[in-house]
């Protein structure tokens, strides 16, 4: 049996990791500090023998033993989470990836990375390719998680080449689910909530920016896919298919027969205008690609929503 380390697996997307390692018969190390995750998303796992949960801030080192592979998930993820303290956020993308790398280079285990669509930027070209290098504003309000996620790329790179150490680097794109935090303002949660209450849906700015997004079933299953192959190099992992907040809107609206009504409000400063990933490498080399349209995912998101407002 493998033993995994997750770090930030008790967040959004570490929960559902955590829970899809133990269904495939692994042993799981789940370590989070809590800042962003939250114990309630692994509550469910506590009664399996195979699973310890620990909390630990990763900018301190820390030495786990008897563990097979490492997915590092910790890092706040939203724009409001990591905004909030810009100094830690920059020091999850140095500092944490610099200590996760250390322990995967004594432990001579395979280490896999969640980074981010957020390393192009606000791009300048449609879809994004793994070549291209983005286009980041270094001091902007959006700085202190992009540069974070290029530098800790560049860690990865670094050791890969240098220490010989075995990573993945997932570049992934916008996605939702069960298990996302209803106050970190991210934009599927607050139009589903907001959608519940009847509140007004909050468009910032004229809602024809652009995401693609992609369930978080169908992202997992590409995390574990990608850690699963020997490729060393950042792969997009996301839906391609692209909409408009104004369409995300009006689609929220209608699945949950809400009363809402639009209103608008400020774009955030240096907010992508459009982002869109091209998976051809992922459907190459882990013949990846996502099978949950956005309204199938949104029907499995709402009633998670529901219970917890
Ligand atoms: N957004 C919005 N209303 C909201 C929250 C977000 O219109 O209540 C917009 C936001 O300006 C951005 C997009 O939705 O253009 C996605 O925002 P999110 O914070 O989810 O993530 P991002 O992709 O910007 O990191």
């Amino acid at each position: 049996m493998n033993r995994y380390l997750v770090t930030g697996g008790a967040g959004f997307l570490g929960s559902h990791l955590c829970e899809r390692l133990l269904n495939d018969g692994n042993a799981v190390l789940c370590l989070d500090d809590f800042s962003t995750g939250n114990e309630n998303n692994v509550s469910h796992l506590k009664s399996n023998p195979n699973f310890d949960l620990e909390c630990h801030d990763l900018t301190t080192p820390f030495f786990p033993e008897k563990i097979n592979g490492i997915f590092n998930f910790a890092s706040p993820a939203s724009p409001v989470d990591y905004q909030h303290n810009p100094i830690k956020t920059l020091k999850m993308g140095t500092l944490a990836i610099y200590n996760v790398l250390g322990m995967a280079k004594r432990l001579n285990i395979p280490i896999l990375h969640a980074s981010t669509s957020e390393v192009y930027g606000d791009p300048e070209i449609h879809p994004q390719s793994e070549d291209y290098w983005g286009n980041v504003n270094p001091i902007g309000p959006r700085a202190c998680y992009d540069e974070g996620k290029r530098v800790a790329e560049s860690l990865l790179i670094a050791y890969q080449e240098h220490a010989g150490v075995d990573i993945r680097i997932a570049r992934i794109f916008n996605t939702y689910g069960p298990h996302m935090d209803p106050q970190d303002g991210r934009v599927v949660s607050n139009f589903i909530c907001q959608a519940l209450k009847n509140k007004p849906v909050t468009i910032y700015g004229d809602g024809l920016q652009t995401r693609s997004f992609c369930y978080v079933d169908d992202l997992i299953d590409g995390i574990i896919r990608l850690m699963n192959s020997n490729y060393q190099s950042p792969v997009n992992l996301g839906n391609p298919s692209e909409y408009s907040i104004l369409d995300l809107a009006n689609m929220v609206i209608s699945l949950t027969n809400s009363k809402s009504e639009l209103i608008h409000k400020d774009l955030p400063i240096d907010d992508p205008k459009r982002r869109n990933p091209d998976i051809s490498l992922a459907n190459k080399i882990i013949d990846w690609s996502p099978s949950t349209s956005l309204e199938e995912g949104l029907k499995k998101t709402i009633p998670w929503f529901d219970k917890l407002i």
